[in-house]
């Protein structure tokens, strides 16, 4: 994996688009049904050889809605990557 977006999500559109990989979804996408957006964890790349940090994270408005998740076996993880379920950008 992956970062994951949690509830706190406002649905602004903010991230879409700065996804390299294409690896997020929004509200009407959503596979779990919830109204919020969404990363597929089998295609976030955690920017890795994109970005230094996660372009979703650093285009997020809110504080701390996008967090570390476990990583995805086989898929990149970053070397700066937080514990699980910390914002993966502080304030
Ligand atoms: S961390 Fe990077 S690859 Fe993963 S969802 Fe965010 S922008 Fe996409
Ligand atoms: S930028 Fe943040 S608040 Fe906006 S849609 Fe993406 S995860 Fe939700």
């Amino acid at each position: 994996m992956a970062v994951i977006i949690t509830d706190t999500c406002i649905n602004c559109a903010a991230c879409i688009d700065e996804c390299p990989v294409e690896a997020i979804v929004d509200e009407d996408d959503n596979p779990t049904g919830e109204e919020i957006y969404y990363v597929y964890p089998d295609k976030c790349v955690e920017c890795v050889d994109y970005f230094e940090v996660p372009a979703c994270a650093e285009a997020c408005p809110t504080e701390g809605c996008i967090q570390w998740d476990d990583p995805v076996e086989g898929m990149p993880a970053s070397p700066n990557r937080g514990e699980k379920g910390t914002p993966v950008i502080e304030d």
